[in-house]
């Protein structure tokens, strides 16, 4: 499923020693775990790209597996979600798709089978008074009081746990490891916890939840898992992993980390994600501002821009921040190969030509794809009255100013060449609201029999043809290029962008423009790449989403170092 050739790193290391070592009978197989608390975001589609990437290069396996194991936080509108994100990007589980919590009959049964060798008990603390005994990275931890119960009250216990004899925290299930290992994570740690909670798969079946530190390692070996592939921060989870398998004694895959994508001005916090979405700051998990794959979907971001994404970015074992310019700089150059051109003027500034006859209208042809002959050509209306954009004039222009001002001749894209002869102002306010040209006949198509050549080449729409459309258009949702990393005291919420959503209500495009489609996209010239909104266009009243610029404005942006003003 890579879209790139397969480059050597240390996963593939392992992978390969493995497979020369005969491990697993030559099987690779691998895993997308989810929790369904929220919607995936661009940093699942690095963890999809290198599980199912993996799987594809291997001639192995991928599962798709919810670890649902937190009732509270879980919702069966995040399973849709998460596959119909998983499905777009073009990664596929066949009929391999399974959840932790068609796993807890499996799980309960393991810890019986750990209660039975004496490697876990039934612990009367409280959550809190855990926590207070598990001692610090330099003092070891207190062992509790119930440590040494009997298995068979430990077992007698555990059974009346699951059938509902205690109160919710009054008991939990710890395993019984080492309560001075320099690990903490070994300390004792907590399996299962006492929850009368309604779990949106098992509704109110279970009162007792397993803990993501129990459930994880058990769920890989019972699908047969060969490389469990996590980010860093599970590295030291990993001796509790192992020491669970080993007890028990069943397939032990491998786990490997890697270090998670973080990306410039944006947060990647499931948890974070979520509040903007329930304190309205933006419109919903697609919002087009959002990092999740129904936001850049919505923004016009393609299947194959993401996995390519995915795919140079990489794996590595350090952490490290890649920049949104690289995301953006994915997606214009699979969109400037594909998108057909267009012309829309955002803020329109009325432009007669006083030498063009009155009523009449040509046809001009225009390019749809300089990149792609096969894209052909397109008819575009022209006449005397014209829109160009507002900031494409200046009356009293400084040097080095090309755009159209009084006495300059300008291209206008696949029409003529237009001299500007005057303006006509509000007399109220003294606004332009129209700008007087001639135009020269001579140079129908762009091009002058006398090879004059003007410097400037300005889009346009015939003011009488032109489609009314809403343009959005969209900057950073965070001003810091690391909105995670805060002052004391700082609201991670003080970073937001103010301009991150601009609404450019009176846009004029070529008229073929208004047919538009959600999903659509185009160039239009000299403004960037634009997507057909799903949800906010109507049929004849397309609304454009930005996806990106045509050049890459944040990289100068970066160089001058005014990212963070
Ligand atoms: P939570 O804090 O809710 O656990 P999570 O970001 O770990 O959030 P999961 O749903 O557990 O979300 O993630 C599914 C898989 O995607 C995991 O294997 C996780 O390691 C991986 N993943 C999550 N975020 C990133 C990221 N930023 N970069 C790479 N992989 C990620
Ligand atoms: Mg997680």
């Amino acid at each position: 499923m890579s879209d790139e050739k397969p480059k050597d790193n240390f996963i593939r290391d392992i992978i390969n020693a493995d497979l020369a070592a005969g491990k697993n009978g030559g099987r690779v197989h691998t895993r997308f775990p989810p929790e369904p608390n929220g919607y995936l975001h661009i940093g699942h589609v690095k963890s999809l790209n290198i599980n199912f990437g993996l799987a594809a290069d291997y001639q192995g396996l991928c599962n798709l597996r919810f670890d649902d194991t937190n009732p509270e936080k879980e919702e069966i509108e995040y399973v849709g979600s998460i596959k119909e994100d998983i499905r777009w990007l073009g990664y596929d589980w066949q009929d391999r798709e399974y959840y932790a919590s068609d796993y807890y009959e499996q799980l309960y049964a393991f810890a019986e089978i750990l209660i039975g060798k004496g490697a876990a008990f039934v612990c009367d603390l409280s959550a809190d008074e855990v926590t207070a005994t598990r001692g610090t990275l330099t003092k070891p931890g207190q062992p509790s009081p119930y440590r040494n119960r009997s298995i068979e009250e430990n077992l007698d216990l555990f059974r009346r746990m699951k059938a509902g004899e205690f109160s919710d925290g009054s008991k939990s299930l710890r395993a019984k490891i080492d309560m001075t290992d320099p690990n903490l994570l070994l300390r004792d740690p907590v399996m299962y916890r006492l929850r009368r909670a309604h779990h949106y798969r098992r509704g109110d079946t279970w009162c007792l939840y397993p803990t993501y530190d129990w459930a994880h390692g058990q769920c890989d070996s019972i699908e047969g898992i060969t490389h469990s592939i996590c980010s860093l921060e599970f590295e030291v989870h990993r001796p509790l992993y192992d020491w669970f398998l080993d007890q028990l004694g069943i397939h032990h895959p491998q786990q490997i980390e890697f270090a998670r994508l973080y990306l410039s001005h944006t947060l990647l916090s499931k948890r974070k994600l979520l509040a903007l979405v329930k304190e309205k700051i933006v419109d919903g998990w697609d919002d087009p501002r959002m990092p999740t794959v129904s936001a850049l979907r919505r923004r016009g971001y393609t299947p194959s821009s993401l996995r390519r994404f995915a795919g140079l970015v990489g794996v590595a074992k350090v952490n490290s921040i890649v920049d949104l310019a690289f995301l953006e700089s994915c997606v214009r150059e699979e969109l400037n190969k594909t998108a057909p051109r267009a012309m829309a003027v955002l803020r329109p500034l009325k432009v007669v030509l006083t030498n063009y006859p009155e009523g009449r209208t040509e046809e001009l042809d225009c390019v749809n794809n300089p990149e792609d002959p096969s894209a052909g050509i397109r008819r575009v209306p022209f006449s005397r009255v014209l829109y160009i954009e507002r900031d494409d004039f200046l009356e009293n222009p400084p040097k080095k100013y090309f755009r159209l001002s009084p006495g300059h001749e300008v291209r206008l894209r696949y029409a003529y060449f237009i001299t500007c002869t005057g303006v006509v102002k509000d007399p109220g306010n003294g606004e332009i609201m129209e700008v007087h040209c001639t135009y020269d006949p001579a140079t129908r198509g762009g091009d002058s029999p006398d090879k004059r050549s003007p410097k400037s080449t300005l889009h346009w729409v015939s003011a009488e043809h032109a489609a009314p459309v809403e343009v959005h258009l969209y900057e950073t949702l965070f001003t810091k290029r690391d909105p995670s990393e805060l002052e004391e005291g700082e609201d991670w919420k003080a970073n937001l962008n103010p301009r991150s959503l601009e609404i450019v209500p009176g846009a004029m495009a070529e008229p073929s423009l208004a047919a538009a489609r959600p999903g659509d996209r185009f160039q239009f010239e000299r403004l960037g790449y634009f997507c057909v909104d799903a949800p906010c266009s109507r049929p004849g009243a397309p609304v454009f989403n930005r996806t990106v610029t045509l050049r890459d404005s944040w990289a100068n942006i970066i160089k001058s170092g005014k990212e963070n003003q």
